[in-house]
C-alpha cells in the first residue's frame, strides 16, 4: 500500500554532468574550448579505419577486444591480458565503482577532483568522501589521513583537471603503499599522452596488486565522440571488471578506429608537441596581462582572475566574441576558467580578447 515508485539510495544526491557549452546564442561561429578536445581532431589512419568499419555493421563486434588490448600492449609496453577497454575511461570508473564500492563504503575523490568520480560513487549507493587540496595540488597526507576501514577507492587524476597540475610519482607510490588494504588507488590517466615520457602509472600498477590505471582516446587522440578508453590493472581485479562489463560494450567501428590511433604514434607525437608549444606561449600571454595560471601538464590552463566576479565577466566577454572557454565554480574555483589548448589561431584569439577584456576595465 505504501509501496512507491523509487530510485535506489544515492541517485537523488547526483547533480546532472554539465558538459562543455558548444552554441552561442546569435554567434555563428565558435571556437569550443571548453572540453579538452584535441583540435585537430583524429589522424589520418584513424579517420580511414573508421570509414572502413561501414562495411561490416550488421556484424557483433568482438567481446574480448583482443586485438585492440594487443595493439595498446604493444605500444605502452603492457601485458594485454590486464587491460580493459569501454566507452570512455568514463565506463572503466564506473566499472570500478560498480563492482567495489557499494552502501556502506567510502570512494575519495579530491576536492577539485572530476565530477565523474563522485557520480559513479552514488550512483553505485556508496558515499563520496571529498578530501582538500593544497594549493589546487593533490594532497598525498591529506588522503591518507581521510582513509578508513570502509574505503574502498581512492580516484587521483595525474596531471589533474581542471587545474592541470600533476604530483610526483614517488608521491603516489607512498599513497599506495599506504592505503588501507581494502582499498583501490584509481589513477586517472587521462592526460598522461601529453607528458612526454610519463607513463600514468603503468610501472605502479606493475608492481602492487591495489593500483588501477585509467586512459583514454578522448583528448591526445582527439575520439571524444566515439567514447573508447581502458584500464590496466592487477589480474584479479580486471577479472572482476570484466564480470560487469557488457560484452558488446563496445562496436567494431570504436574498436578499429581505436588501434589505427594508438597505432599511429607520429600522428599522437605531433599533437603532444603541438600542444605543449602552445601551451606555453598562450600561459605567458595571459601571465603577461596579469592572469596567472599554474604550470599545467594537460591540454587546457587554468587561468586565475581576481575573484569570481571577474572570472564571469571574461567568460561572458569571450562568449560574446565567439570564444567558449569553462567555468570552473563546480570544481570549487570560482575565480578560475579552464581554456583548452586549441590550434594556434583560437589561442592567439583568446589572448587578444583577454587582453581588450582587460583593457576595456582599465
Ligand atoms: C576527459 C577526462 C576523462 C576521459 O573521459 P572519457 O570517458 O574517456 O572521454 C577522464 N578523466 C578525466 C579527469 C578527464 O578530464
Amino acid at each position: 500500500m505504501n509501496q512507491t515508485i523509487a530510485p535506489q539510495s544515492g541517485i537523488m544526491e547526483i547533480t546532472l554532468y554539465q558538459g562543455g557549452e558548444a552554441h552561442v546564442d546569435g554567434v555563428a561561429e565558435v571556437v569550443k574550448l571548453s572540453s579538452n578536445e584535441n583540435p585537430f581532431g583524429p589522424g589520418e589512419k584513424a579517420r580511414e579505419a573508421f570509414a572502413k568499419t561501414v562495411h561490416k555493421l550488421h556484424r557483433y563486434p568482438s567481446s574480448d577486444h583482443a586485438a585492440l588490448r594487443r595493439a595498446i600492449a604493444e605500444v605502452h609496453g603492457l601485458d594485454a591480458d590486464r587491460i580493459i577497454c569501454g566507452a570512455g575511461s568514463d565506463e572503466i570508473i564506473t566499472f570500478l565503482c560498480q563492482a567495489y564500492a557499494g552502501p556502506g563504503d567510502e570512494v575519495i575523490h579530491t576536492e577539485h577532483g572530476f565530477s565523474m568520480y563522485r557520480i559513479s560513487t552514488l550512483a553505485a549507493g556508496a558515499t563520496p568522501v571529498e578530501v582538500a587540496e593544497r594549493e589546487r595540488v593533490v594532497d598525498i597526507d591529506a588522503i591518507l589521513a581521510a582513509s578508513t576501514d570502509k574505503t574502498r577507492l581512492v580516484f587521483i587524476a595525474n596531471p589533474a583537471n581542471p587545474t592541470g597540475t600533476m604530483i610526483d610519482e614517488n608521491e603516489i607510490a607512498r599513497l599506495a603503499v599506504g592505503l588501507p588494504a581494502q582499498a583501490i588507488l584509481v589513477l586517472d590517466a587521462a592526460y598522461a599522452d601529453y607528458v612526454e615520457g610519463y607513463d600514468g602509472g603503468a610501472a605502479l600498477v606493475e608492481q602492487r596488486e591495489n593500483v588501477v590505471m585509467t586512459r583514454t582516446f578522448s583528448k591526445l587522440y582527439g575520439l571524444g565522440g566515439l567514447r573508447i578508453g581502458w584500464g590496466y590493472g592487477p589480474r584479479p581485479i580486471i577479472d572482476v571488471l570484466n564480470r560487469v562489463r557488457g560484452p558488446f560494450n563496445l562496436s567494431a567501428t570504436q574498436l578499429e578506429t581505436a588501434e589505427a590511433a594508438i597505432r599511429d604514434r607520429d600522428y599522437a607525437k605531433k599533437c603532444r608537441l603541438e600542444n605543449a608549444r602552445l601551451r606555453v606561449w598562450l600561459a605567458e600571454a595571459l601571465a603577461e596581462l596579469g592572469v596567472p595560471s599554474d604550470l599545467s601538464c594537460a591540454n587546457f590552463i587554468l587561468a586565475r582572475f581576481h575573484d569570481q566576479a571577474e572570472a564571469e565577466a571574461c567568460d561572458d566577454y569571450l562568449k560574446s566574441r565567439g570564444l567558449i572557454v569553462r567555468r570552473v565554480a563546480g570544481y570549487k574555483l570560482p575565480n578560475c576558467l579552464r581554456i583548452t589548448i586549441g590550434d594556434e589561431s583560437s589561442c592567439r584569439r583568446v589572448a587578444h580578447a583577454i587582453a581588450a577584456f582587460r583593457e576595456g576595465k582599465g
